[in-house]
């Protein structure tokens, strides 16, 4: 072993040692070391490796025959040598060369494992982690304690072999000509499997796991049996192959005869991920195109759901022929979408260009779409609480849909979810629901914008609403400070936040039993000289604030600072200035304050006597960088800020 670690001086025979990527070793630390039970994984990830490799081969001989020519059958071949302890995985797909080798083998390509890399950071435990998602290759080394693949590119004459411990670095040699293991296509892995892993070479276990995890890959799965000994009349020299999968289109058979569990052994293999789809959608569209589709919704997040590119994966068929995997099928506000579609009338060997403005494609894309949507709409129709956990996990993306998708924005707004007031903590409010609900004279729907739940639930902008029972939506993801700028409203009624303008509360009784404590807008003449108080705050803030009024919006506290009438919301402002850099946004924020407030009362009484002007500037000093605190921001000068503070409590002595 250690010979072979060796860098090789020159390049020729001599095998030549790299080391892994950095995030390579430590996704191999975790599986070297995995405690993790379900180990059965790594041969689903192989077999879909081989599959891949045969499907990309195929898609490759549409344009250069040749590549096929002395092999057009594809298989995955299957074999356990149960004395040696090996388990070899190999197909006559499109193969590696040398180069590509280190590149896919010795380094982590995928989008989203960073994601997986920095969740596994987080986690006590990442071997929970392995079984949740598809982490690849890398997973042999659960079983193995050395790799060998044996590679030979479709078209070339030179193979190469790979081999690792799986302990930090990898050699890659030439092999043989004569090599017995060298394919004449394809790649060859061999699993020299660790002694508690032998099950594995195990003709019973491996047939389980492949019917289990792979019965469905689109390549006919074919394992061959050791021929028991003193039988070798029978089975002569060849060794028997089996086959467990037939490799037929799973998409092709008819809806009625497909199980569950093979829906979801599929999903498996589309979407490397482990979990049960949320949703399946198989069926055939005939009308100007026909196509198939065998669509999967998630009941997990995919690693890469928030990756900048948002891209999807849905994959591109051609006739059963795999074509692409990037290919946008769908709007990326459903990048989460796994599964394929498989178009009956696209010419097979399209061009990346041809696939980029196609209009059958247009077309696919509008359908399918639609067909998410409806089928969405179904599922929240019939089972409002598996929609309620679908929109949890992605409604933050479908609400990109809501920006950016014009034509589906009612579609959407009457599928979208939301929590408020009124909600509960884990129930679910859709616009219907709030419409139905509105109180007399309401004519808006109000929601308040924030980066979680709990600073919008605690923000004082919401009392005076709650002391009138209208209810709130919660507006907590990224994304909702965008789309409510755009969406123009929900059945007549427009879209208002509750940091914004003057609040629309004129005219909406309060709640009954709640008179006695009414809010700051009602208290004129009992609470604070509201004509001196303004004035004071204003000049003492000056351009901290664009203006300084009396407030509806408050009930308990002293003051909260909105949105002047025509700036954007609160929220989309500090997004605004925090891309702009620091410095504030152009829009200063109007203070509003509750004149029946004691704090506010005790001001306006300290300001038409002789009070300490320090004192009460500092005082409105800290009234504004509390209202900011309030909102999630910091003060502008956290030294002044202090210090006032101290000041303030001094007298409080
Ligand atoms: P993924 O399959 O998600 O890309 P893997 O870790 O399973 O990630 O595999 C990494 C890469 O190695 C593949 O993308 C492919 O390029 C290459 N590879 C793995 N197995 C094979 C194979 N049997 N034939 C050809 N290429 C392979
Ligand atoms: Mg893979």
């Amino acid at each position: 072993m250690s010979t072979e670690q060796k860098t090789a001086e020159t390049e020729g025979a001599a095998p030549q040692s790299h080391a892994f990527q950095a995030e390579v070793a430590r996704l191999l630390h975790l599986m070297v070391h995995s405690v993790y039970s379900n180990k059965d994984i790594f041969l689903r990830e192989l077999v879909s490796n081989a599959a891949d490799a045969c499907e990309r081969l195929r898609h490759a001989a549409l344009t250069d025959p040749d590549l096929t020519r002395d092999n057009p059958d594809f298989a995955i071949r299957l074999s356990a040598d149960k004395a040696a302890g090996r388990l070899v995985v190999s197909d006559n797909g499109i193969g590696m060369t040398r180069e590509e080798m280190i590149e896919n083998l010795g380094t982590i390509a995928r989008s989203g494992t960073r994601a997986f890399m920095d969740k596994l950071g987080e986690a006590r435990d990442g071997s929970a982690l392995i079984g949740q998602f598809g982490v690849g290759f890398y997973s042999a080394f659960m079983v193995a304690d050395r790799v060998e693949v044996t590679s030979r590119a479709a078209g070339a004459q030179d193979g190469w072999r790979w081999r690792s411990d799986g302990l930090g670095s990898f050699t890659v040699e030439p092999v043989a000509a004569d090599d017995p293991d060298l394919p004449v296509r394809g790649t060859q892995v061999v699993l020299h499997l660790k002694e508690d892993a032998a099950e594995y070479a195990q003709a019973g276990t491996i047939e389980r796991i492949v019917r289990a995890y792979s019965a469905h890959v689109p390549v006919p799965i074919l394992l061959a049996e050791a021929t028991p000994e003193g039988d070798a009349a029978e089975g002569g020299d060849e060794p028997k192959e089996r086959q467990l999968a037939d490799g037929s289109a799973l998409w092709t058979r008819p809806k009625s005869e497909i199980g569950e569990d093979e829906y979801r052994e599929f999903y498996g293999h589309v979407s490397g991920q482990f979990d049960a789809p949320a949703l399946t959608l198989h069926y055939r569209a005939e009308g100007r195109h026909e196509y198939s589709v065998l669509l999967f919704l998630p009941s997990m997040k995919p690693f890469d759901l928030f990756d900048p590119d948002r891209k999807g994966r849905v994959k591109l068929y051609v006739r059963r022929v795999f074509i692409a995997d990037d290919v946008e099928l769908l709007p990326a506000w459903l990048r989460f979408v796994r599964g394929i579609i498989d178009s009956a009338d696209l010419p097979l060997n399209l061009s990346r260009e041809m696939l980029q403005h196609n209009p059958v494609l247009e077309s696919i894309r509008k359908g399918v779409t639609n067909r998410v949507l409806s089928e969405l709409q179904k599922l929240s129709e019939n089972d409002a609480e598996a929609y309620g956990k679908l929109w949890e996990t992605f409604g933050p993306v479908l609400k990109e849909g809501l920006y950016e998708d014009f034509e589906r924005r009612e579609k959407l707004l009457g599928l979208a979810r939301f929590r408020s007031d009124r909600s509960g903590d884990n129930g679910w409010r859709s616009l219907a629901d709030y419409v139905a609900d509105m109180r007399e004279n309401q004519t808006q729907i109000f929601y308040a914008t924030g980066s979680g739940l709990d600073a919008i639930k605690a923000s004082p902008h919401l009392e005076g609403f709650r002391a009138r029972g209208v209810e709130v939506l919660y507006l907590s993801d990224p994304v909702d400070a965008f789309w409510v700028q755009v969406a123009q409203g929900f059945d007549g009624k427009p879209f208002q936040s509750v940091t914004q303008g003057a609040a629309a509360l004129d005219g909406i009784p309060l709640k009954t039993g709640e008179a006695s404590e009414k809010p700051g807008g009602e208290a004129e003449g009992e609470g604070a000289d509201i004509g001196l108080v303004a004035a004071f705050l204003k000049e003492t803030l000056g351009e901290r604030v664009s203006d300084v009024r009396v407030s509806a919006r408050l009930a308990e506290s002293p003051v909260c600072l909105v949105a002047p009438e025509n700036g954007p919301d609160r929220q989309l402002e500090k997004l605004m200035s925090r891309q702009q850099g620091a410095g504030g946004g152009a829009f200063a924020p109007v203070l509003e304050f509750n004149p029946s407030h004691t704090l506010l009362k005790r001001l306006s009484g300290a300001l038409s006597g002789p009070g300490d002007r320090q004192h009460l500037a500092d005082t409105a000093l800290l009234l504004f960088d509390q209202a900011l605190i309030l909102d999630g921001e910091v003060p502008a000068d956290p030294v002044a800020f202090a210090r006032r503070l101290s000041a303030v409590m001094d007298k409080g002595f």
